[in-house]
Parts: structure tokens; sequence; C-alpha cells
């Protein structure tokens, strides 16, 4: 269809002659149509059984119906149930169900159409005659790369979000071999986003704990730590004990992590000493040690 979406028939009754629905007797038909299936922007398969039937009787099947929608400056025009017809010659606006989907009206004139506001009589589009046609001007027709081209410049951070957080690299192809407007911005390269790190973790945050220990030695937390360098006593790794009560620590130097357990044991004997009560949970990070 070389002038886009919509030749236009200067009159609905015009297309009646070329067009019957075999159903539909009145003019209130669903009776735009199109044979170009990528004009339409939300679209199903047409269960009707109805066909749309030429001149010459011939009847063509409908295929699909769904909506597009024309851009024009002011405002988007809507054209709502469009059939799908992949045999029709022309693409056919029926004036009527435009006019009332958009709260338009069209003049006609022998060179000229217009469409316009029925409230404010504002023209918002204005096209020319070909044989006997008004074809909509190819600027404002519906395109196959609907909802792809916007005002605004999507962010990169956008793209991210939409084509379902892919790494940067692969946002920067999608953008340029499909052309898409794209804002490059600094800032927007380097932001976090929040849904990855979420994904990449391993596991959730834990819940801030409310536990609070009530004796010495309810609960004790150890841990080891190294390689460290040498110390003086050529100890590379050190073990400590942290009373949850008192917040008393206990730190002790060791050579290697297997003299963990045997630390361990001293620390207890002291402490169980010292404060005449038995040591009863401890609490590890699970990196092996007690294992
Ligand atoms: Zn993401």
């Amino acid at each position: 269809m070389p002038a886009g979406i919509a030749s236009m028939r200067s009159m609905y009754q015009k297309n009646v002659k070329l067009l019957r629905c075999t159903l539909s007797t009145t003019i209130g038909a669903t009776d735009h149509i199109t044979s170009e299936l990528n004009k339409l922007s939300m679209r199903g398969k047409y269960n009707g059984g109805d066909q749309i039937h030429t001149a010459s009787g011939s009847g063509m099947d409908i295929s699909y119906i769904g909506q597009s929608v024309l851009h024009t400056p002011d405002r988007n025009l809507l054209l709502n149930n469009v059939l799908h017809v992949p045999q029709a010659k022309r693409n056919l606006v029926s004036v009527h169900h435009f006019t009332t989907d958009n709260n338009a009206y069209l003049e006609f004139l022998p060179s000229h159409f217009f469409v316009k506001v029925q409230e404010t009589k504002k023209t918002i589009l204005k096209g020319g005659c070909q044989g006997g046609l008004y074809p909509f001007p190819s600027s404002v027709s519906a395109s196959s790369r609907k909802y792809v081209y916007s005002a605004i410049r999507p962010s990169v951070e956008r793209w991210h979000h939409r084509l379902g957080h892919p790494s940067i690299s692969v946002i920067r192809q999608v953008v340029s071999s499909n052309n898409l407007p794209c804002e490059s911005n600094k800032s927007s390269l380097e932001s976090v986003c929040d849904a990855c790190q979420q994904a990449k973790s391993h596991q959730l945050p834990y819940p801030k704990s409310s536990s609070v220990s009530s004796v010495p030695l309810e609960l004790v937390f150890s841990d080891v730590w190294g390689p460290a360098p040498d110390s003086v006593g050529r100890k590379k790794y050190y073990v400590s004990f942290i009373d949850d009560f008192s917040k008393f620590t206990w730190l002790y130097l060791i050579k290697h992590k297997s003299e963990v357990f045997q630390k361990f044991q001293e620390f207890q004997t002291l402490v169980e000493h010292t404060f005449d009560r038995k040591i009863i949970a401890m609490q590890t990070d699970w990196g092996g040690e007690y294992e």
C-alpha cells in the first residue's frame, strides 16, 4: 500500500459500492480493511466467518481483526476493528467509524481533505486526492514499528529493563542494529540495577536479629581469619571468640587452621571455669573450621 494504511473513499457509501459485508447490511459494520498484518498493533484471530465481497462478487477471507493507530503531530488517531484481508488490494478506512472513534470530522474538497477536531474545528491532518481516492499522507501511516519511536529518547537503563535486563554490550548492539532512539548519558551507564543485583545474590538478606543473650556464654560467636602477614611468632591466622552477652573478645593466634579446634577447647575450659557456667551455643559462618 503505497500511501500507508489507508486510502480513503470520500464517503463511506462509495466503499459500499466496492465492498459489501455479507453479514452486515448496515453501515455500522466492522469495516476498516487492510491487507498488511503489520499495520495492526493489537490483533486477534477473526472467527466471525464473514467474507468481504468485491464488486465482482468474489469473496475474500478475513484473517485477523485488530487495532491500528495513525500518528499525527497533535494526537494519535485510532482505527478500531480493522479487518485484515490478505487479498485486499487497498487499505480502506470507514469514514463513519473513523469520525466516531476519534471525535473528528472530515472535509472533502476536490483536491484535498481535512481531518478536524469536532469541538475545536482544528485541522489535525491534511491530505490530497489521487485518482478519486483520498490517501492518508504516508508520514502519518501506522508504522510496523509501533511503540518503538516516541517523543522522548529512552535511557540505557530503560532499554535494560525493557529488554529483560541484558548486559550493556547487548543493549548497545540491539539499539544500534535496530536504529532505536537511546539517550546516552554517562550516569545511566554507571547506575546499578536493583533487580540484577538481587538476581545475582545467592540468598536474600537476613532479617534483623532481635535475639538478646541474658547471661554470659549463652551465645558465643567464633570466626577464623587469615592468612595474614606472619606475626612475630610466625602465626598466620587468628581465631576469635566473642561473648554475645558481655561482648568480651578472646583472640588466639595460630599457625595453621587445623589448630582451631584445639584453641576452642582451650577457650572453652578457660571461660567455663571463669564464669562457672557452660557455653550454650556457638555461632560461626560455616567456614569449615569446626567440621
Ligand atoms: Zn537489571
